[in-house]
């Protein structure tokens, strides 16, 4: 056996609505996720090349500089007056101050002797020391030598410069070996200050700002900061690539990073495995993206607003005229039979629905009409059938008055109004006199036309509110309502009976009657009590010679 499932009804624009909201929701989201991945990877792309870009120019420029000064020491150490050893000669000096007045990222420039001590440097310092032990002065007697950035306690105290990082004066060294035929006069050395060098470096961007939250970071080989100042010693990254295009990585300080690192090349002598990073928050660098996407999601719902809102305009447009029929619909139901079908629908289906519901409409209203037509006349023909059965259930049918079931009928509702209100009743019995002579001379059916036209009188001589009955053969009652005086009834009595006597009938012209009369008494048990006590007056009047009137009174023996 199988159930049916209970079907979940929709509104046409509920439907609609949600069905088209839906699936354009889908697809906008689709295609904003899908455009929104690729314009945030050539965002991210772009904004990282650019940041690569500006790494690879500083690292540059930082290397030229280091060559520059490298290769002024080289040839400083191969200057005839040098090669010579003459420690003496003016020369000698000249050239040393001759230089550092011409760069003053100079700190210091001397010559030693193949001992190790100072022979000549500017400003004198230093002349006479022993630096022998020197990390610089013997690495330069084997070549020419670029030393790893380092602080100079002494020298610091002896120079004067200008830190713009403000951080601690520190220095790099620069030596090179003074040869005379191949064997060691001395050493040639130069300390340049390090914060010169760099800012050479950074002017590698003079006119290109890095963007908000970018920096520009040089690191040495061990990933250790060696610029800028306030982030020396801070924690870097784990693991350093010499070089990295772009990528967007967690830093020691928590902070997403979007991070290009590229290694500045080596002068002529050394490699010193220094990189420069740029890097800037993620907030920043990809902040185009985010307000990219941003409007990507805001377009894409203002989309589905949009599509959403259409959806149920149409569907509105069709559900309204159907709402209105189905309201005519329910219209003709509760039996409107004018309904107000909507105008103007403009879907052709639906307008074609209209008018076959109104043609319809027009069809079974017509129909219903004819039915109601065909009921109303019989209706009216059974009643007047009915009505016809009682008046010939009611009616004597040769005279047309009442016939005797109808008086009964009178007669008992006359006993109980009487009962409830007090109110009684006159009656007479009326009786053609010598009738049966009329039938025996003229015919039957002369007699029926005596009693006809003797009925005739009757109901002209009484009031509408009187009653006339055929009793039975030429027998007749005549009952008078709200009549309690003997008196009156007699009078009433009276003026039928002179009216027959005064009639002219047709064959026989003149017919008389005799009329017993009585009121309905309190004593009374019934009808026929009332209707024996007339018979008896009548019969009274028959004796009296006919031709006349008899009361009798409710308490008169009997
Ligand atoms: P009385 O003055 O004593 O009343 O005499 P009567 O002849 O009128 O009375 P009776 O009762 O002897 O006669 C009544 C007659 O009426 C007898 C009957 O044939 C006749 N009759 C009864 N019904 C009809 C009727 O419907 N049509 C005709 N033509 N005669 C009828
Ligand atoms: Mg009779
Ligand atoms: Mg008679």
């Amino acid at each position: 056996m199988t159930t049916a499932r209970p079907i979940r009804l929709w509104g046409f624009r509920a439907y609609l609505t949600l069905w088209l909201g839906g699936l354009s929701l889908a697809v906008l989201v689709s295609v904003g996720y899908y455009l929104g991945k690729m314009a945030t990877a050539e965002l991210t792309e772009a904004q990282g090349e650019a940041l690569f870009g500006r790494a690879q120019a500083a690292a540059l420029q930082l290397s030229n500089s280091l060559k520059e000064r490298e290769l002024e020491i080289a040839l400083l150490s191969q200057a005839p007056h040098v090669v010579r050893g003459d420690w003496a000669n003016g020369d000698v000096q000249a050239s040393l101050d001759r230089r550092q007045a011409a760069r003053p990222e100079y700190a210091w420039l001397g010559v030693t002797d193949a001992r190790g001590t100072v022979r000549r440097a500017t400003h004198d310092l230093l002349i006479g020391e022993d630096v022998s032990t020197r990390t610089w002065f013997q690495a330069g007697r084997n070549g020419l030598y670029v030393g790893d950035v380092h602080e100079a306690l002494l020298l610091a105290r002896l120079v004067q410069y200008d830190v713009q990082d403000g951080a601690a004066m520190r220095f790099i060294d620069i030596a090179a070996p003074i040869r005379r035929n191949g064997s060691l006069v001395g050493v040639a050395a130069a300390h340049v200050h390090w914060d010169w060098v760099w800012q050479t470096a950074r002017r590698a961007f003079a006119g290109h700002e890095l963007g908000p939250g970018a920096e520009l970071l040089l690191v040495d080989r061990d990933g250790a900061v060696l610029y800028p100042s306030h982030l020396l010693g801070q924690d870097t990254l784990n693991e350093w690539p010499s070089t990295m295009h772009h990528r967007i990585l967690r830093w020691g300080d928590g902070h997403l990073y979007l991070t290009s690192v590229t290694s500045v090349p080596p002068t002529e002598s050394t490699e010193l495995g220094w990189r420069v990073v740029v890097r800037q928050l993620e907030t920043y660098a990809l902040a185009d993206t985010r307000a990219l996407r941003d409007r990507l999601i805001g377009l894409g719902l203002v989309g589905v607003l949009v599509i959403g809102w259409a959806a149920y305009r149409t569907a509105s447009h069709m559900a309204v005229p159907l709402e209105r029929l189905t309201s005519v619909a329910r219209q003709i139901e509760a039996g409107n039979h004018a309904p107000v079908f909507p105008e103007r629908v403009e879907v052709l289906e639906i307008e074609r629905l209209s008018q076959s519901l109104r043609s319809m409409t027009r069809t079974l209203l017509a129909h219903e009409y004819e039915l109601e037509q065909k009921v109303r006349d019989r209706t009216e023909a059974l009643e007047q059938a009915n009505a016809e059965l009682e008046r010939r259930a009611t009616t004597d049918p040769l005279t047309g008055v009442h016939n005797r079931r109808r008086l009964q009928d009178k007669l008992d509702e006359l006993m109980r109004i009487r009962q409830r209100t007090g109110r009684t009743f006159a009656l007479m019995v009326a009786d053609v006199d010598h009738f049966k002579r009329i039938n025996d001379s003229f015919g039957h059916d002369a007699g029926d036309r005596v009693l006809q036209a003797f009925a005739q009188v009757l109901m002209k001589q009484t009031r509408a509110t009187d009653f006339v009955a055929r009793f039975g053969g030429e027998e007749f009652v005549v009952v008078l309502p709200e009549t309690s005086e003997l008196e009156a009834a007699c009078i009433a009595a009276e003026k039928i009976r002179a009216a027959v006597e005064a009639t002219q009938f047709p064959i026989p012209k003149a017919v008389t009657l005799s009329i017993g009369v009585t009121v309905c008494d309190p004593q009374d048990e019934g009808p026929d009590t009332v209707l024996k006590r007339a018979d008896r007056a009548l019969y009274d009047a028959k004796a009296a010679g006919r031709n006349r009137v008899v009361a009798l009174a409710g308490d008169a023996p009997t």
